[in-house]
């Protein structure tokens, strides 16, 4: 299986550069590299990910470490970043806004302006705490870690809950709530790290077959694959 050696930005950007005057608009970054969406409706569509560093959450099963670590994180300029995205995918016109949280970033809108100026589709995926959800977007993808507000729910194209094996009766109801009234309901199986976990996907399997088709499965293709 491919393993993809994993420190996409470096080597596109040059932190010691002098030569690039830094703006005052920056955006810090953890990762910016290009694989398939392994989760939710547009699983296996190939996309440039923009990986935002931080996040107000810390949520103990994280399995994006990397958006804390300061070693990973580098600050570019939105000129910056536009050169970094033509360099490593030019021709490839979906754009998936991750993290970390990319609501929390300062100034997200006038990277989605530059982006869309470009002819990109842009796709966002959020806890939807951090900030207010931007203009601008082709895709929402709203996965709540804690309670929001229903505008948030309903402003979003889908919704994925993270799902362990032992689900509390209080996200059971507030799943199936969700599942009686928005069209795109997503569970996906909390995974250990880098790897799926077996009871996680068997109790979401199960209870997406019980949904009688308001409930759909997403099993992070990229984990199976061993790809980013
Ligand atoms: S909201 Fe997402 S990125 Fe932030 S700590 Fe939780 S799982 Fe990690």
């Amino acid at each position: 299986m491919l393993k993809a050696p994993f420190h996409p930005l470096s080597g596109l950007i040059d932190p010691m550069d002098s030569s690039t005057p830094k703006a005052a608009t920056l955006f810090p970054l953890c990762d910016l590299f290009v694989s398939i969406q392994g989760e939710g409706r547009w699983s296996g569509r190939p996309m440039i990910f923009l990986r935002f560093w931080g996040c107000p959450l810390a949520c103990s099963w994280c399995d994006e470490p990397r958006h804390k670590d300061p070693q990973t994180r580098q600050d570019l300029s939105l000129d910056e970043l536009l050169i970094a995205l033509d360099q490593i995918a030019p021709s490839l016109p979906s754009v998936l806004l991750t993290g970390g949280e990319p609501l929390g970033v300062d100034h997200l809108p006038v990277l989605i302006d530059a982006l869309k100026k470009r002819g990109k589709w842009l796709a966002m995926e959020s806890s939807g705490i951090g900030g207010e959800i931007p203009e601008g977007l082709d895709w929402l993808t709203i996965s709540p870690k804690k309670a929001l507000p229903a505008e948030i729910m309903e402003a979003s194209d889908e919704l994925k809950f993270i799902v362990g094996p032992n689900p509390s009766a209080s996200q059971q109801q507030e799943i199936d709530r969700w599942a009686a009234r928005h069209p795109n309901v997503w569970l996906q199986p909390r995974a250990d790290g880098d790897q799926p976990n077996a009871a996680a996907t068997a109790t979401a399997l199960q209870w997406v077959l019980a949904s009688e088709g308001r409930l759909q499965l997403s099993v992070q293709q990229h984990k199976y694959l061993n790809i980013p």
